[in-house]
């Protein structure tokens, strides 16, 4: 957005609050589209006018697709059981990661919600029509939450957010995310998500761009921690690597014990050297039974509150 762009308004959704969220994300999805002609908003800052045609590292378009869409029990237990929606495309390359062929290509899944270049408006294709009955559905079988994720859904906001406007006011929604978005991304999310579940996946910046291929990773995730801490509820997940105990889960801890103390940390242990993980010597394995009672007594030690 430029300079002379509206205020966006004040927040005023979410699960309870008594006012309209579907009204919120439907007038957030105009302005966010709007950012696709110079897009920044993940960190990547590239500006490509996808509304053009240009695609930038992220490679996605104007056109979102989701590839995973059902209810699920694996996500952090206050949450579950969760209906995930998952996008997509992302705007970083992990090479350990566990849906790679899908998160790595912004055309994976099923066409949800498109906009054409020569039109002002988008809608929710019939396919994103269906998922968003499927989570009403959902959740009169007693989901307790909506979850939308990746890939990264921030690469995709627009859509999402038309998306999110087809579902109840008083769900329970879940911005699962890689915390690598700008603060434009951030105020267009403010006030639409109930939780935020981040990712504060590497402790310094030789593992971000040497495992991911993404640069100055930890002054932008921690960026997006503190801004989420005080603007919704904030789970932060941290997924332990082989071999990546001291580099990367110490300082992450470290930092959110001093940084957020209090947050809840989801330390998650079930690494599985997939995808490209073999590039990698470290990563050719599970985390050990060691590994694993090593990190959870550093978070003790810490006193960083571990949630289930
Ligand atoms: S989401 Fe990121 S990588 Fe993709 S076009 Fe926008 S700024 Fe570029």
């Amino acid at each position: 957005m430029n300079a002379t762009a509206p205020p966006l308004p004040v927040p005023e959704a979410g699960a309870g609050s008594g006012r309209s969220r579907r009204l919120l994300a439907a007038h957030r999805a105009a302005l966010a589209w709007e950012h696709l002609a110079h897009c920044e908003l993940c960190a990547h800052r590239c500006g490509a006018n996808r509304l053009a045609g240009e695609l930038g590292p992220c490679h996605a378009n104007t056109e979102a697709h989701v590839f995973h869409a059902q209810t699920e029990v694996s996500d952090e237990a206050e949450l579950a059981p969760v209906f995930a929606v998952a996008f997509g495309g992302c705007d970083l390359r992990c090479d350990f990661c566990n849906t790679g062929r899908d998160s790595w290509n912004a055309e994976a899944g099923k066409l949800t919600v498109s906009h054409q270049r020569e039109s002002t408006e988008a809608t929710p294709l019939a396919y994103g029509q269906e998922l968003a009955a499927r989570a009403h559905q959902a959740l009169a079988r007693n989901a307790r939450s909506v979850m939308i994720l990746g890939g990264e859904p921030t690469i995709h906001l627009p859509a999402v957010l038309e998306f999110v406007s087809l579902l109840p006011d008083d769900a329970r929604l879940v911005w699962k995310t890689n915390a690598h978005g700008t603060a434009a991304a951030r105020e267009l999310l403010d006030g639409v998500f109930d939780v935020w579940v981040a990712d504060y996946k590497f402790g310094n910046d030789l593992c971000a761009q040497r495992l991911a291929k993404v640069p100055h990773y930890t002054a932008i995730v921690r960026e997006n921690l503190a801004w989420a801490a005080t603007h919704t509820e904030l789970i932060v997940r941290h997924l332990l690597m082989p071999g990546h105990l001291e580099c990367c889960w110490r300082p992450v801890a470290e930092w959110l014990a001093a940084e957020l103390p209090g947050v809840k940390v989801s330390l998650r242990t079930g690494f599985w050297p997939g995808w490209f993980s073999a590039q990698h010597p470290e990563l050719v394995r599970t985390t050990s039974v060691p590994e694993e009672r090593l990190a959870r007594e550093l978070a003790t030690r810490l006193g960083l509150r571990l949630i289930p």
